[in-house]
């Protein structure tokens, strides 16, 4: 395995190992630097990953940095995410209620939905809860 490969493989895990969260670049570095990663090498991992559609990149609103979410793991596949416009959360939608809508669409339309690459907006249970306060 080379260096470059060997660093990939090391966001991957942690990104895996954490992909109900979202971290920024400075977060990401502060938990791999340890593993010898170089900010400069996570800020191109993070583009090659982002391209690649294993990673989502979201800008809070009124923040000034990016976010990072891993949605590539192999559960990620079959569902359908959800992402809030507010605070740039992704949520995994069950599997289930995604083959309901996957069902529906393609029952309705006959449109055969792509859960990998659907991503539904609107405000989590936070924001939500926030707002009607
Ligand atoms: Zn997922
Ligand atoms: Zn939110």
């Amino acid at each position: 395995m080379t260096y470059k490969t060997k660093q990939r493989e090391l966001m991957l895990a942690f990104f895996e190992s954490h992909h109900h969260d979202s971290f920024s670049v400075e977060q990401l570095y502060e938990q791999l630097k340890g593993e010898g990663i170089s900010l400069s090498s996570i800020y191109r991992n993070l583009n090659e990953l982002e391209k690649d559609g294993s990673v989502h990149k979201v800008v809070p609103q009124g923040a000034r940095e990016a976010y990072y979410q891993f949605v590539g793991c192999e559960h990620c596949r079959g569902h359908i995410h959800v992402q809030c416009i507010e605070c740039g959360k992704t949520v995994h939608l069950p599997d289930q209620a995604t083959s309901e809508i996957a069902k529906q669409t393609k029952d309705s339309l006959g449109f055969e939905l792509d859960p990998t690459s659907t991503v539904f907006y609107g405000l989590c249970k936070e924001c939500s809860a926030h707002h009607s306060r």
